[in-house]
């Protein structure tokens, strides 16, 4: 029997001994291109060939490229299996012959019809009730299985009455005894066995259809799975299922197992059997193809390894779709399961809807139901479609289900009508192409990379090398100089060294000689020695000499020149002590004769003021003169002795004198200049001598009111004189003399300022500066001593201002009121004008008479009471020239006259 398969070829054409054709010739039959129908005969030919399929497909396709669309020709294979008797059928049936009969070695089945009676029909392949599993899967299953390895969809249906051993068939998994694994183990077994695991894969789907519900039976939760067409290629897919890789055998039973016991417990729980669910596994076997790009590359020869790595992997993707269909027999049949008729309807509809589109393909009917059912819609490649499809019909022994038997056998003998165009699922697989380019491209860049860092490195490495060289180099050049340098010094040194042994040598020789020079040397170093000593020392000696001679001529000169001093001023000093003794002489006259006069002064001054006879009428600038003309003889004697003494001692000396230290002979100076100044021939001589000026500094720096008193006098008699009054005046003398005033506290020395600024009131150009420097206010401030000889002066003084200004006013160079108005003399003016002391009363009087010439001064003169005075001096006063001078003003003035008016007073 294992050589049986070689007895399974082909759809060969054989005459049916019914007289029906085969699907084949029919197909043959069909077409009609000769030439074609060869080729397929032969693709045919070499597609059944278990062993050569692999070799020759990928031939057959010329080496064309994955998208070539040129199908191969295949028609659905179909082998029928019998089971053997079971147990129950041995009993009930043992009287009985079995429904069929097969004829293995002709393929044939004969269906007994009746006991004269019988069918013959013609399968790809008859197994019989002895067929063991292996065989029957090399027949059924293997070509399609290597055809799926190969890249081309594949389809093992299993179809048969329940219980006929479809599931024994494709399920068992053969884990007690090998022998029996069926079709799904051993074709994952090969499968497993073909593919490489690091380039290709290998993933398997595992579901179930019931009543239209497609559920995944590796993960039951999923439970309506739904089916997606590809509209271009037709190609079917489950997007929604579970889809398991396979790496091992072992794993792949597992799942098997994990699958069955999902299909246990989800039929327990729906209520049903497995005969009435269909079961779908599904294997996905997808492969790169490497041999044929290989060749492909080396065929163009110069492609680069560039070109190829950019070429995309040509993969393969078979699927191999097993299919346990639930239990062929008719559901009414089985109403005792206690199905409603649209349950039993619902549950065959896929099975029925199977059976409508085969017979539709195997009646090459333009209609093909194939959207009428899930189970259809599965299997459209299937059945007309793209895949290599092997049906394995099962059926029994058993006479009692002819009728199932026979339906079974008829729907075998259409599927084996079905012809299929079987297509190389080839492509190129861009998608990993482009991962693969991906990772080419991160190897290339990293490998750039490294190359990049190794440049890098390698530059790095050169440059140190080069450097490392070029220090080397220098190095070697250093030291080559240094050893130079060194030969060259040694060289020096040994040179030096010579020509030192040489001078040494020579040396030697000479100090030979020189040590007997040496001696000599040295009494000759020691005699140079003491000979220069002994210059030096002779000639510091010679220099003492000569400075020793030199002071001694000067010293002599000097003594000389100090003898003839000595002897001229001791020549001098006796004539200076001569000429003191003299001066002291005449200064002790001088003063024995100045107290003399000035008591004979008094004296006479005194006599004078007792009354005597020649009345004084002038100032002070008479007083001496009064003096003089009534000293007796011996006065005119001291006066001669004095001009005497004036001519003897010098004026110069005497004004001098004025500064002395000695107050007594200030006072005496003073008044001997005093005496002088009383002379009017003498004024000019002192005063041209500094006299004035002296004694106006006396005025102010001493403090003896005996010399203000005689100083007064003197300035007082100076005063008198035109050119002397602006000097006084010129120098402070205004002032100086208010001063003494102030200070004055002898009523006599009050009578000498006032004399004098009675004087300088008599002065037209200095009226205006007498007045500014307090002139007139000083003379009013002497009035409150009360003494009539002072009040006298006051008077003399305001009368000699007030003529001036009359002057004044008359030539018309003075326009305001008068000065002595101005400075408040009128009321005293007016107190005094009938003074019982008449050189006072009769000084007031003219005054009166001046103010009132001008007519300016008539308003303050009637306020003032001035008016009544000067009418009293036009009737009374006793000077009849006086008298005259008031009645003239008085009338002259319109002020005066109008006031008298208005007063009703008869003038
Ligand atoms: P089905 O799946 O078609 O309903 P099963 O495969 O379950 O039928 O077979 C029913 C019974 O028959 C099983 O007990 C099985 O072991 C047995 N059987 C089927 N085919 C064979 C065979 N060829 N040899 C021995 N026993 C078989
Ligand atoms: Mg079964």
């Amino acid at each position: 029997m294992a050589s049986g398969g070689a007895n399974y070829r082909n759809g060969t054409q054989r005459n049916s001994l019914k007289g029906t054709t085969t699907a084949t010739d029919r197909q043959l039959s069909m077409n009609s291109n000769p030439s074609k129908a060869a080729l397929k005969n032969k693709s045919l030919s070499s597609v059944g060939a278990s062993s050569g399929l692999r070799k020759s497909s990928p031939g057959s396709l010329g080496g064309g490229t994955a998208k070539d669309d040129a199908g191969v020709p295949g028609r659905v294979r179909v082998a029928v299996r019998l089971r053997p008797r079971n147990a129950e059928e041995s009993v009930a049936d043992a009287d009985f012959a079995d429904c069929v009969e097969l004829q293995p070695e002709f393929k044939r089945l004969k269906l007994r019809k009746n006991n004269w009676d019988t069918d013959t029909y013609e399968f790809d392949e008859v197994l019989t009730e002895f067929a063991s599993q292996k065989r029957v899967y090399e027949v059924v299953a293997k070509p399609v299985v290597e055809s799926v390895l190969d890249g081309y969809n594949g389809t093992v249906m299993a179809y048969g009455q329940t219980g006929t051993g479809k599931t024994y068939t494709l399920g068992r998994l053969g884990e007690e005894d090998t022998a029996d694994r069926g079709i799904i183990v051993r074709a994952m077994e090969d499968i497993l066995a073909d593919v490489s695991l690091e380039s290709d894969s290998v993933s398997v789907s595992y579901l179930q259809l019931y009543m239209e519900s497609l559920q995944d039976l590796l993960d039951p939760t999923n439970d309506n799975i739904s089916i997606v067409e590809d509209p271009k290629s037709g190609d079917v897919s489950l997007p929604g299922a579970t889809l398991v890789e396979i790496r091992d055998q072992q794993s792949f039973l597992e799942l098997l197992q994990l699958g069955e016991a999902h299909r246990y417990a989800a039929n327990t729980r729906l209520n049903t059997e497995s005969s009435r669910s269909h079961a779908l596994l599904m294997v996905h076997v997808k492969r790169s193809v490497k041999g044929r790009e290989l060749a492909h590359s080396s065929q163009n020869g110069n492609s680069t390894n560039m070109a190829k790595s950019l070429r995309p992997t040509l993969v393969r993707k078979g699927k191999l779709v097993v299919v346990d269909l639930a239990g062929s027999e008719r559901i009414d049949k089985s109403g005792s399961e206690g199905h409603t008729l649209e349950e039993a309807k619902s549950i065959n509809l896929s099975l029925s809807a199977l059976g409508k589109c085969i017979n539709a393909l195997a009646e090459n009917s333009a209609h093909v139901p194939v959207r009428d059912s899930k189970l259809t819609r599965l299997l459209r490649d299937s059945f007309g479609g793209t895949a290599r499809t092997s049906l394995v019909i099962t059926i029994g022994p058993s006479p009692r289900h002819r009728g199932e038997t026979t339906s079974t056998i008829m729907f075998g003998q259409r599927a084996m009508k079905v012809e299929n165009m079987l297509k190389l699922k080839e492509e190129f697989d861009y998608k990993s192409l482009a991962r693969k380019l991906d990772i080419q491209l991160d190897k290339l860049i990293m490998e750039h990379e490294r190359k990049q860092k190794a440049f890098e490195e390698e530059i790095e490495r050169i440059t140190t090398d080069t450097q490392n060289q070029i220090s080397e180099a220098e190095r070697n050049y250093a030291d080559a100089m240094e050893k130079e340098r060194l030969k060259y010094q040694k060289d020096y040194m040994e040179s030096i060294k010579k020509l030192e042994e040489k001078w040494m040598m020579n040396q030697h020789k000479l100090g030979e000689r020189k040590d007997q020079m040496a001696s000599t040397a040295e009494e000759v170093a020691e005699l140079q020695k003491l000979l220069s000593k002994e210059t030096s020392l002779r000639k510091a000696a010679e220099e003492e000499v000569n400075n020793l001679k030199s002071q001694l001529a000067q010293l002599k000169m000097s003594e000389a020149s100090a003898n003839s001093e000595i002897l001229k001023l001791r020549k001098m000093l006796e004539d200076e002590a001569y000429r003191k003794e003299k001066l002291e002489g005449e200064i002790s006259m001088l003063q024995t004769q100045l107290l003399q006069l000035s008591f004979e002064a008094d004296e006479t001054r005194r006599r004078l003021d007792r009354g005597g006879p020649g009345k004084v009428l002038g100032g002070l600038d008479s007083l001496i003169s009064q003096v003089r003309p009534q000293v007796n003889d011996s006065v005119n004697e001291e006066k001669a002795s004095i001009a005497n003494l004036f001519e003897q001692v010098g004026l110069q000396k005497i004004l001098s004198l004025l500064e002395a230290e000695d107050a007594d002979v200030r006072i005496h100076a003073v008044k001997v200049v005093a005496n002088l100044a009383a002379e009017e021939s003498n004024q000019q001589k002192i005063v041209e001598a500094g006299g004035l000026t002296s004694l106006l500094l006396l005025l102010g720096s001493s403090e003896d009111e005996m010399i203000h008193r005689v100083a007064a006098g003197a300035i007082a008699n100076l005063a008198m004189n035109e050119t002397n009054q602006e000097l006084i005046l010129s120098e402070g003398g205004i002032r100086l003399l208010s001063i003494t005033a102030a200070n004055a506290e002898d009523p006599q020395t009050l009578r000498m300022v006032a004399g004098a600024i009675a004087n300088l009131c008599g002065n037209d150009k200095l009226q205006n500066k007498l007045r500014d420097e307090g002139g007139i206010k000083a003379l009013l401030g002497m009035v409150k001593c009360g003494h009539p000889d002072v009040l006298a002066q006051v008077a003399r003084g305001i009368a000699n201002f007030a003529k001036c200004e009359s002057r004044a006013s008359a030539q018309g160079s003075k326009t305001g009121r008068s000065l002595l108005i101005e400075d408040g003399a009128l009321p005293w003016i007016v107190q005094n004008a009938n003074n019982d002391a008449s050189p006072i009363r009769r000084h007031i009087e003219l005054a009166v008479c001046h103010l009132a010439q001008h007519e300016v001064n008539a308003r303050d003169m009637i306020n003032g009471s001035a008016l009544w005075e000067l009418v009293r001096i036009s009737q009374d006063c006793s000077r009849e020239d006086i008298r005259t001078l008031a009645h003239r003003t008085l009338t002259s003035s319109p002020t005066f006259l109008a006031e008298l008016r208005r007063l009703r007073i008869d003038y």
